[in-house]
């Protein structure tokens, strides 16, 4: 991006208010460029684009903003209409994917926060291409808006209404921590997306210290764990991460995160054939979450490039979920598949180019 530009979307209200008074802007037109972002979700921020707003501030816009919005650089539906996924370049040249997924009552974006990621998880398109550089708050949200247009557009199961986002795309969003909080913030607020604190979530593969960090925010997103193993050991050999946050920080962590806030937290378990879903690793982690305020999401494994693995079968998944349900008490679910077809699904997001 161009560092002298200044990107509209990675502004607070506030923040933008000041920049308008700084460009000489009347507080009123502060507020219009604001709704022109996020009520009208403009697709384009070029004065032609914006007739509504006054030729001063068209011109302010024109000459010290950023474009700001993401270009589509290519779009993909799933055959079943529920999954859209968009590759949007990045003003450096590079793209990340965002996808749209329609639910019965509501639409959800899985948003990314880096282009790449240094976390190499190894059954991971994402992990597989390494780490590019971290999104700004700015293009976190852009992407949140894309999808946001892109349901009012194209309306469909679920409404035209953005109402829930997932941390769950291309990157570990707490590897990026400022941006990704920065752009909660203004994802949250009430004359924006207005979208709710209970309505995003945060998915990480276990950054101990920063999940401490985010439960001391004052309103942090929900917080799903990518576990997938049991033991330091198993979990070591599918996420090196852990060899950084070892299982019992991670776990000693999450604990004070649904101390702090009162949560119930989200744990990913992606389900390998004859790897991690025998009824014996079910029981592991029913050990291991015993007591804690936790749901299971199992997810069959999706298929990537650079992994051999295989899904589990849904039997198996089936015997997983009713030992953690009958013998833990443990509410556990498996995760509709969606998108798999457009590689869309959980670990399957890579920038395509
Ligand atoms: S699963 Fe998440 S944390 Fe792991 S490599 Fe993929 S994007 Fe990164």
């Amino acid at each position: 991006m161009n560092a002298e530009r200044i990107d509209l979307y990675g502004l607070t209200r506030e923040e933008l208010r000041l920049q308008c008074v700084r460009w000489g802007l009347a507080p009123v037109h502060a507020a219009k460029v604001w709704s022109h972002l996020y009520l009208d979700l403009a697709a384009d921020l070029s004065p032609a684009a914006m007739p509504k707003l006054p030729e001063r501030v068209r011109a302010c816009i024109a000459a010290a903003a950023a474009p700001g919005v993401l270009a589509t650089a290519a779009r993909t539906d799933s055959a079943d209409g529920w999954t859209r996924k968009f590759l949007l370049g990045l003003t450096d040249g590079g793209a990340v994917e965002t996808v749209l997924m329609r639910y019965p009552g509501r639409v959800t974006a899985c948003v990314s926060s880096q282009a790449g990621c240094a976390m190499g998880c190894v059954f991971c398109a994402t992990g597989q291409m390494g780490f590019r550089r971290h999104l700004t708050a700015g293009e976190i949200v852009a992407q949140a808006v894309h999808v946001a247009r892109m349901a009012r557009a194209e309306p469909g199961e679920g409404g035209d209404r953005l109402r829930n986002i997932v941390l769950m795309g291309m990157g570990e969003p707490l590897h990026n921590y400022e941006a990704v909080m920065r752009a909660v913030e203004i994802l949250l607020d009430p004359a924006g997306l207005a979208l709710a604190a209970d309505h995003i979530t945060l998915s990480t593969v276990g950054v101990a210290p920063a999940i401490l960090r985010l439960a001391r925010e004052p309103r942090p997103p929900h917080l799903a764990v990518s576990l997938h193993a049991a033991t330091q050991e198993e979990r070591a050999a599918l996420v090196p991460a852990a060899k950084r946050w070892p299982l019992e920080e991670l776990m000693a962590a999450c604990a004070a995160y649904s101390a702090a806030t009162g949560r119930r937290i989200l744990y990913e378990w992606t389900l390998i054939a004859g790897r991690n879903d025998s009824p014996d690793h079910a029981r592991a982690v029913g050990r291991l979450l015993q007591g804690l305020p936790a749901q299971v999401n199992l997810i069959p494994l999706n298929p990537t490039e650079g992994y051999g693995g295989a899904p589990a079968e849904l039997g198996a998944a089936r015997a997983f979920q009713r030992v953690l349900a009958e013998e833990f008490s443990l509410p556990c679910t498996i995760r509709q598949r969606r998108g798999i077809d457009i590689a869309a699904g959980c670990g399957q997001l890579a920038q395509t180019d």
